[in-house]
Formats: C-alpha cells, structure tokens, sequence
C-alpha cells in the first residue's frame, strides 16, 4: 500500500528521518507520524436547480508543538474517492509541519480539503460561494488565529480565503479576524510579495546551491516545467539574477530555445496565446526532451511525480529546484544523488509561499503593515538559513538534501515537543 498510500509515503519519509537521527523510540515515532486530529465533516449545499447536494471535507492538524496549524484547503477529487482524500489530506498536513519546521517559522502543519472538482463540476460562483461558507462553518470550531490557519491551495484562491475569513468573523461575535486565514486579498490583510513568495523562494534556494557548487549563475541555462505561480517567479527572478531561460512548458506544449527567451516575451506570449507553445524561435518537444535538456538549472513547477528513475538516469542538469510539490519519486532520489545533481527539495525549494504567509498572519496581528520589500528580505533570511541548515546536515550525515531537510525539520519539532513535555 506504501506507494500509493500518501499517508503511507509521508510515514515512511518520517522514519527515514528517525533513522538518520538516531531516533529508535516506536512511541516517539508514532506521535511525530499521526495527525493530532481529523475533522471529516458533511457539507450539504442548496444548488442552483434546487436540489440539494452533499460534499464531504476535511481538516487534518497534524502537529502544533511549534506553533498553530498552518496549510491550505484544496478543493480537488482525486481518483479514489473521499477515503484516499482523506489519507492525502493527512499526509500533506504532515508535509505543512515539516516545511514550516525547515523554514523555521513558529506554525505547524495542517491542511484541509473538499472533494470537489469546481473546475470539471462546473460549479456556479453562488454554488462555490455556498460551498465554502458553509464548509467553514463546519469547521470553524477548530480555527483561530492561535489554533489553526488555513490558506489557498489547489482550486481555491483569495475569493474562498476572505469567505472563510467572513464566516469566521461572524461567527466570533461579528469581530474583524484576519489572522485566521492567509492568501487573502490585498484589501483585507493580505500581505505584499505573497504572489510572487514560492517563485523568489525557490530562485533564492537555488542561488545558496550556486554558491556551494561555485557556479555562476551568470549564463547558466534554466528549464522551467509549468508556466503558472510558482514557476514563472523562479523564473523571472532567476533571469534577474542573470541566467536564461532555455525551456518552458504548461499543460498545452513544451519548447525547448537553446540561444535564450527573454521572461517578458514569453509572459507577453502565454498570455495573447494561452500558452508557451509556438514562442517564435523556440521548437516543440514532449516531457522528456523538456525534462533532460542540457542545462544548468531544472525547476520541475508544475505537477507531482514528473521525475522517475529512467528519467532521473538521463537528466542532465546541476540543479533541481522542487517549486512543485513532489515532482520527484523516492526511487529517482537516489540516481540523482549518485550523479552529483543538488535537488533541493520541495518543503525547503517552495516554502516561501508559507513564510509570507506567516508574514501576512504577523501583519494582521499587528496591525500594521510592510513594504514588499520589508516582506521579501525577512523571507530570504528564512530560506537562506533553512538551506544552510539542510546543507551542513547532508555533508555532515552523507544524505541527499531531501533526507536532510527532514531530518532538520524532525529534530526541530521534537526538541519543541520535549522542551514542552506531555500533558495531561
Ligand atoms: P498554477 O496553477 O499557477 O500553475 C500550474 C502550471 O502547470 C500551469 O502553467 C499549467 O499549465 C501547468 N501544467 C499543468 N499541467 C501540465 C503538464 N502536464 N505539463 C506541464 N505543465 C503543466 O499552480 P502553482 O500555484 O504554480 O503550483 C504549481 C506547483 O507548485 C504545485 O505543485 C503546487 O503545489 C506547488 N506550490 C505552489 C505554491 C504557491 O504559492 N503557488 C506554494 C507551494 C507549492
């Protein structure tokens, strides 16, 4: 069940962790793996014809030892039903709580669903609207701005994020309560540079691993697979810090540019096109000839489960940069690692969306709030360290960076955990 368990892969990612740093305590392990609690609630909505339909959603809190519950709520139907949303649910609360331990900000993980395809469904704004308030509602018994965070994820933007703010609000004696949700629009708490964090994250960890492979950034050669948030801010502000472009890609086409696309004519492209495909100068290919080009800088940006073994055996990059969640398989690791290529993974390569998040929450908190610069170079400092952290682990344990990641992020939860002690 392991591999295709995503509770099953976190736990097992977890013990890896365990072993690398010494942690043979079964009971300590267990804690670390299982989520505090599960809400699992049904949210039934009046429809536009009338009818009434009942979805079902989820929250996971998986640990809080380091601060309140952070992580997003997704609305998506991933095949195998409510059951494997559930176990998905889990593990990618388990995931929040490392990546907000590795970017060393004081929140843990949860993360929260609803088993709905809006975009397939075609669901109305009035039904999506509806949706979503009444799944906060459901849940909102265990949110707050100290208890738990929610935030956008896949199929949910800044529109359902000032909903759930909305009825938390409400439902708290009418109060203004920002700092319960992030992701929020500009106008009501949100906070400045949160829509370009994961890209200029990622562009930042990839600059620290230059500097440890001493190579200059200067003309290196960048790959982009996905043209959406993530991707195309590591790219633009990788090409601010002087590389090219060679290749990009979406969900319509991959192009491949050895002499170079300029970031501007290439969004300018996409946008009067939808699409990368048929930039002049650029030649089509498929995944594969995307994915192994020769180049400096590989930032798989879009999708899960992108780099295999016998993918991993022809890359030919120094660097990954992991902007997507869990683009790379465990098999592939190893290869990868064999052949000197630095992946930086996804929980240290993409935390800087969850950092300005947790800056948007300290802002709300205040009151008061920063400049998109004050917000970015607070961010920096996190990942810059995050990545040392991880690095001085993978030299010092002889791991790959992803093992290290975890294994940082494992001990800084459990030092929280001991220095707090159980009660009752
Ligand atoms: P997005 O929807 O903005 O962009 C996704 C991009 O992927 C689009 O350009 C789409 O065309 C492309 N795509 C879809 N199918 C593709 C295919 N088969 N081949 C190539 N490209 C394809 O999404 P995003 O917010 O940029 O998220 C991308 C990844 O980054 C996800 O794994 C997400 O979990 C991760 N991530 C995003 C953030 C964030 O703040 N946006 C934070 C952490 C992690």
């Amino acid at each position: 069940m392991a591999s295709t368990d995503p509770f099953g892969n976190a736990t097992k990612q977890l013990n890896d962790a365990c072993d690398i740093l010494g942690i043979a305590d079964e009971g300590l392990r267990q804690y670390l793996a299982i989520p505090n609690k599960i809400l699992r609630v049904k949210i039934p909505v009046r429809m536009d014809d009338g009818s009434i339909r009942v979805f079902t959603g989820f929250r996971s809190q998986h640990n809080n030892d380091r601060g309140p519950y952070k992580g997003g709520i997704r609305y998506f139907n991933p095949e195998g039903g409510p059951e494997y949303m559930e176990r998905e649910v889990m593990a990618l609360s388990a995931w929040m709580t490392w990546k907000t331990a590795i970017a060393d900000v004081p929140l843990g993980g949860g993360k929260g669903g609803v088993y709905v395809n809006p975009k397939t469904e075609g669901l109305s704004d009035g039904e999506m609207e509806r949706l979503t308030r009444r799944f906060a509602f459901m849940i909102s018994e265990i949110l707050g701005p100290q208890k738990d965070i929610p935030a956008p994820d896949v199929y949910t933007t800044g529109r359902e994020m000032a909903q759930i703010m909305d009825v938390y609000g409400k439902l708290n004696n009418m109060t203004s309560q920002p700092g319960v949700i992030t992701g929020k629009p500009l106008e009501i708490g949100g906070s400045k540079a949160r829509n370009v964090a994961t890209g200029l994250g990622t562009a930042y960890c990839v600059r620290e691993a230059a500097k440890k492979l001493d190579m200059n950034l200067k003309g290196a050669k960048v790959v982009l697979q996905g043209f959406g948030n993530a991707s195309t801010f590591a790219g633009e502000y990788l090409e601010g810090m002087g590389c090219t472009i060679i290749g990009a890609s979406d969900s319509k086409g991959n192009i491949l540019s050895p002499n170079g696309m300029k970031m501007s004519d290439l969004e300018a492209w996409k946008r009067e096109n939808g699409t990368v495909a048929g930039f002049p100068g650029s030649e089509a290919t498929d995944v594969p000839g995307l994915l192994d080009a020769e180049c400096d800088v590989l930032i798989p940006g879009a999708l899960e489960n992108q780099i295999d073994a016998p993918m991993a055996e022809n890359i030919r990059c120094r660097i990954i940069g992991e902007a997507a969640n869990g683009p790379t398989l465990p098999e592939a690791d190893p290869i990868l690692y064999e052949k000197g290529v630095t992946v930086i993974p996804d929980i240290l390569a993409n935390a800087g969306g969850v950092t300005i998040s947790y800056y948007e929450w300290v802002q709300n908190n205040m009151g008061h709030y920063w400049s998109f610069d004050e917000v970015a170079s607070k961010m920096e400092d996190h990942l810059v360290r995050g990545f040392d952290s991880t690095y001085q682990m993978s030299q010092e344990k002889d791991v790959d960076m992803r093992r290290a990641a975890m294994a940082v992020a494992v001990q800084r939860v459990v030092d929280a955990f001991m220095i707090k002690g159980m009660w009752p």
